[in-house]
């Protein structure tokens, strides 16, 4: 394993940011740290370059006890989310820093930032000034500048969060294509599941200084085994029991879907495209449903709907879809779940529900 942290915990005063936290980054990956705001993201990631000391746990870089080894020695390079760039300093001059520490040949500098210039697509600017770039650029210097002393693992602290979103965007794609040609041991910290899933290849998802679930991301979204993972990865519907055991077969008012019973009660989750809407009820189990709002949104549209007993439910379905139903507002349709996940409390018991 490139990086393992095992058992990490850190409080700040009464306050546990880190809760015993374990994952492992094998080489050669690029993996995210997902989480919301204050969920112990950035002190995890701290606490493995050596800035921040853990309270307890450990971690290893390449196999090898870093628990306590100083920053300088543990060969990670770091790009944070606002420029860290030295102003005073040329581009070129920027991304030489860490060699020049390391007290490489100089022509053997050049060399180097050159090719650097060259991956993060800034060969026409290495004479140019930080206050010179845009914020997008600025942040591909930085990552040059982490790269160019050939570290064993690469941080990254939200790189993008200070950019507009389409410069987000782009950089999101550039980094994932980057990474397939240096393959650096990536660790990528993200509040925002739609990074996560377009550059990482495995996530760890983070909640009240705790791991959640981790896995690739299609795994995860797929198979959340938590309430919180559910919502976080994406929208959802969240029903309850009553509301799904009363859906219509054939226009009789009979509970035609029947939950596995146990004790305690059970929170029932809809993702908005995994809800099919129908003209006519056609003998699977389907709610009558009255179209609140219809709102495109390029290829894709929204549907807010009502059922009789007052919930509400977000339908997801593609432009075609609707066209093909000729839908409009304030109709009575069907609307029919083709997956819905269960979670059971108390057991948190978890159950992948078909229809
Ligand atoms: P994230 O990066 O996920 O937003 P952080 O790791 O920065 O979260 O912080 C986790 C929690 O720890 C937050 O509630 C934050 O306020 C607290 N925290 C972080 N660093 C310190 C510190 N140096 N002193 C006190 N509290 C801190
Ligand atoms: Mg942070």
């Amino acid at each position: 394993m490139a990086i393992a942290v095992k058992n990490l915990s850190k409080r700040f005063g009464s306050f546990q940011a880190v809760d015993g936290v374990s994952f492992e980054v094998p080489a050669g990956e690029l993996v995210a740290l997902l989480g919301p705001s204050g969920s112990g993201k950035s002190t995890i990631l701290r606490i493995i370059a050596g800035l921040e000391s853990a309270d307890s746990g450990e971690v290893e870089l390449t196999g090898e006890d870093a628990t306590n080894l100083p920053v300088q020695h543990r060969g990670v390079g770091f790009v944070f989310q606002h420029y860290a760039l030295f102003r005073h300093m040329s581009i070129r001059q920027n991304i030489a820093f860490g060699l020049e520490v390391q007290k490489l040949a100089k022509v053997e500098i050049t060399r180097r930032v050159d090719e650097l210039l060259g991956l993060v697509q800034l060969s026409g600017f290495a004479e140019r000034y930080p206050s010179q770039l845009s914020g997008g650029q600025r942040q591909r210097v930085a990552l040059a500048r982490a790269l160019a002393p050939r570290p064993k693992v690469l941080l990254l602290d939200e790189p993008f969060g200070a950019l507009d979103s389409k410069v987000r965007e782009e950089l999101r794609t550039w980094l994932r294509k980057l990474h397939d040609e240096v393959h650096v041991t990536s660790l990528f910290v993200t509040h925002d599941q739609q990074e996560a899933f377009e550059v990482c290849d495995q996530l760890v998802v983070l909640n009240h200084g705790k791991v959640e679930q981790m896995g690739p991301p299609q795994t995860l979204y797929e198979h959340p085994s938590t309430p919180f993972v559910t919502e976080f990865l994406g929208s959802v519907n969240v029903l309850k029991v009553e509301t799904v055991m009363s859906m219509e077969r054939g226009g009789h008012p009979e509970p035609s879907l029947t939950l596995p019973g146990r004790s305690g009660p059970s929170h029932v989750y809809v993702r908005p495209h995994d809800l099919e809407i129908t003209r006519a009820i056609n003998g699977r189990p389907a709610w009558p449903s009255r179209i609140r709002k219809l709102t495109r949104l390029g290829g894709l549209v929204r549907l807010e709907m009502a059922l009789d007993d007052g919930t509400n439910l977000l339908v997801q379905l593609t432009r075609e879809r609707c066209l093909e139903l000729a839908l409009e507002e304030g109709e009575m349709v069907f609307v029919t779940p083709k997956d819905m996940k269960v979670f059971h409390e108390p057991t948190a018991f978890v159950e992948d529900y078909m229809i």
